[in-house]
C-alpha cells in the first residue's frame, strides 16, 4: 500500500486566514486561523511559515514529511506565476508573489489555485464530490461562483486559469446589471447581495411589506434571512420573487447539466442553510431547461463541508496538485 501523503493548505481569505494540515487519507491533522483584516503581506507572511511549520511539528512530523502545500486564494491574481495581484478585500496586497515565498521558506514544493476552484476540490477530495469523476460546485451565498470536475479533472481553462465562473453567464438580454459590468447574468438574479439590493430598492418606500417589519423598518438590514422568512409564511411579494429566483436557478443549473451531464450538483451556503424549500422548487422548474434523460442522472446534493471548508480548500489544492504531478 502507498504511503500516507501530508500536505498544508492556505485558504487566503479576506478577513481570515485558515490553515490546515491534511492527509490523502482525508484526515484533517490540525489547523489554525490568522486575522486577516487590513493587513500588510509583510506581517502576514512569515506567519504563514511559522503558523504551517507549528501544525507540522505538533503533528509529530518534519517539514520532510510534507509532501506539498496548496494556496486557495481569491481572483484576480496572476495564476500562473502565483502572484496574488489585487484582491478585493485586502487593499494593502498588492503584486504579493506568495507562491514563490512559501516555495523558498517552507523548503517545498507547492501550488496556487483560484477559491472557487478550491470549492470544488474540498468537495472533491472531502465532502459531497468524494468518489464522483463529474461534478458543478456552486458557492451561493453573496456572489455566485463555482468550480468544475469533469472526465476526473478540474478544469482551469486558458491562460487565465479562469474557467467556473458559474454566476456571470447572462441569461437575460439587456437583464438586470451584474457588479461585473455585464447585464442579465445569473448572479445578478440570484446572488445573495443582488437580491437583497434589489429588495431594498423596491421596498424602501413600503414600510408596511412583511420583509420590511421584520427588519424593524431598517431597509439596509433585509437580506436573505427576512425574505426567506416572509416567503416562508406566504407573503405575496417575497413568494413571487422566490418563484422567480427558483426559475432563474433551474436555468442556470439547466445549462450546467445539459453542457457537462454532472453526477452531482453539489450547493454551498444557500441551499444548505435554507435546506429543500430552497431546492424543491428549482427541481420543478428544471425540466423546462435540460433534456430529462441526463438531469435524471444528476443529483442535486448541499455542500457537505459547509462552514469548514476554509480549512480543506488548501489541502485539496495541494492534494490534486500531488495527483496531477503523477498523472504527467
Ligand atoms: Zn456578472
Amino acid at each position: 500500500m502507498a504511503q500516507e501523503k501530508f500536505v498544508l493548505g492556505y485558504d487566503i481569505g479576506g478577513t481570515k486566514i485558515g490553515i490546515g494540515l491534511g492527509s490523502d487519507s482525508g484526515k484533517l491533522l490540525g489547523t489554525a486561523r490568522i486575522e486577516n483584516v487590513n493587513t500588510y503581506p509583510e506581517d502576514i507572511l512569515p506567519q504563514l511559515v511559522s503558523e504551517g511549520k507549528r501544525l507540522v511539528a505538533e503533528a509529530g512530523l518534519t517539514m520532510a514529511d510534507i509532501a506539498a502545500f496548496g494556496i486557495s486564494a481569491p481572483f484576480p491574481a496572476d495564476a500562473k506565476n502565483g502572484i496574488m495581484t489585487a484582491p478585493a478585500n485586502n487593499p494593502k496586497w498588492r503584486n504579493v508573489p506568495i507562491l514563490a515565498y512559501l516555495k523558498e521558506n517552507l523548503g517545498i514544493d507547492g501550488c496556487f489555485e483560484n477559491d472557487a476552484n478550491c470549492g470544488a476540490l474540498a468537495e472533491w477530495f472531502f465532502g459531497a464530490g468524494r468518489g464522483y469523476t463529474d461534478f458543478i460546485y456552486l458557492t451561493m451565498s453573496t456572489g455566485i461562483g463555482g468550480g468544475i470536475i469533469a472526465a476526473n479533472h478540474l478544469v482551469r481553462g486558458n491562460a487565465a486559469l479562469s474557467a467556473g465562473e458559474m454566476g456571470h453567464i447572462p441569461i437575460e438580454l439587456n437583464g438586470r446589471q451584474c457588479n461585473c459590468g455585464l447585464k442579465g447574468c445569473y448572479e445578478a438574479y440570484c446572488g445573495g447581495r443582488a437580491i437583497a439590493q434589489r429588495v431594498q430598492e423596491e421596498l424602501k418606500d413600503k414600510p408596511d411589506s412583511m420583509i420590511m417589519q421584520l427588519v424593524g423598518g431598517d431597509v439596509s438590514k433585509i437580506d436573505m434571512v427576512p425574505i426567506e422568512k416572509a416567503a416562508r409564511a406566504n407573503d405575496p411579494y417575497a413568494v413571487a420573487l422566490w418563484d422567480e429566483m427558483s426559475l432563474r436557478n433551474a436555468q442556470a443549473f439547466g445549462m450546467y447539466v445539459n453542457i457537462f451531464n454532472p453526477q452531482r450538483l453539489i450547493l454551498g451556503t444557500l441551499a444548505w442553510a435554507v435546506g429543500d424549500f430552497y431546492t424543491d422548487p428549482i427541481k420543478k422548474y428544471l425540466p423546462q431547461f435540460c433534456w430529462k434523460h441526463i438531469l435524471d442522472e444528476c443529483e442535486i446534493v448541499p455542500s457537505e463541508l459547509r462552514r469548514d471548508i476554509g480549512f480543506y480548500a488548501g489541502v485539496a489544492a495541494a492534494l490534486n496538485y500531488l495527483k496531477e504531478k503523477a498523472e504527467k
